[in-house]
């Protein structure tokens, strides 16, 4: 489909803020798919607490990526926002897949972010039919491997329902990518919150591990009264629950990545070949109390 410039200027604004995408995704295009998370009950997670979640009409989703591919028919990757698209019915997402394909020639490969819900509905043979048809990557948070911290901030399924959900993920043959949320446990749970995630980790096995750091700003106080006992980690406290993390996880081929904006310290490598070389970055940072290896805290964010 053929669109005038002027038209694309009017329909973009079917883009609702706030909008949300995984930092690998930045040269994707994006679709919102969903407004807002299906479950949204994160005690954490601010993201969609100002959106009602509603899936949106197909013709609407359809239309915005004939508007997308019109600007930049050549792009290789998509990404289908909100928070969980993978909540649409395989039919819906196959439709969306099958329309991506076709209006961008290029296309290498569809992402989504997914609950772990999400994942455990769908029979194995419905991911394996989106897999065939384009989604490739899944988008999954694990946050805690610490069942009674899950259950804290009410995330809505089990660290063994999380686990098993990624697995199907991988199963399909999509690439799977966790995040896990430093700090969760407060001081009070940080061994255990550290121990239990290095431990789903390894037996979930994604090919990509994500670790952020906890910041909560003016909800800190609200977060704390919900999830009592919790006390927020300083950073020293949170580079040592990062380092239980690591030498807990047992991997081999995982990429693991604390580069996201709100960690104090940006590590990548591969576990667990690069283990001792990550543990050496961090126990330099961490012998020196000045914090002079850490992002500051006005640099940090989410
Ligand atoms: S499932 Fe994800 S997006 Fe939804 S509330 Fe929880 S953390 Fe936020």
């Amino acid at each position: 489909m053929r669109f005038e410039p002027e038209s694309i200027l009017v329909a973009f604004p079917d883009y609702k803020e706030p909008l949300f995408r995984p930092p690998s995704e930045a040269y994707s295009a994006i679709v919102q798919a969903t407004y807002g998370c299906s479950h949204n009950k994160c005690t954490f997670c601010m993201m969609y607490k100002g959106k009602k979640f509603r899936a949106r009409p197909l013709d609407e989703v359809l239309h915005d990526l004939d508007l997308l591919a019109a600007v930049m028919p050549k792009k290789q990757k998509l990404f289908l926002a909100d928070g969980d698209a993978m909540v649409l019915s395989t039919g819906r997402l196959l439709k969306i897949l099958e329309h991506a394909r076709q209006v961008f020639p290029s296309l290498k490969r569809t992402a989504v972010y997914a609950n772990p819900s999400n994942l455990l509905q769908k029979s194995e043979n419905e991911l394996l039919s989106l897999q065939r048809a384009g989604l490739k990557m899944v988008y999954l948070g694990l946050e805690s491997g610490d069942d009674l911290v899950l259950k804290t901030i009410q995330k809505g399924a089990t660290r063994d329902e999380i686990v098993e959900a990624g697995k199907k993920a991988v199963r399909a043959g999509m690439l799977l990518s966790v995040t896990v949320l430093l700090g969760l446990g407060g001081r009070e749970r940080s061994v255990k919150h550290a121990t239990a995630t290095a431990r789903a980790l390894t037996d979930m096995a994604p090919h990509y591990a994500s670790a952020l750091t906890l910041m909560l700003k003016d909800y800190e106080k609200e977060f704390a009264e919900r999830c009592r006992p919790w006390t927020r980690l300083d950073p020293m406290e949170t580079l040592m629950e990062l380092k239980t993390l690591i030498q807990g996880i047992n991997s081999t081929g995982m990429v693991f990545r604390t580069n996201h904006a709100s960690n104090y310290l940006p590590l990548k490598g591969i576990l667990s070949e690069d283990r001792d070389r990550l543990l050496a970055i961090l126990n330099e940072a961490m012998s020196d109390r000045s914090g002079k290896y850490l992002r500051p805290e006005w640099a940090r964010g989410l």
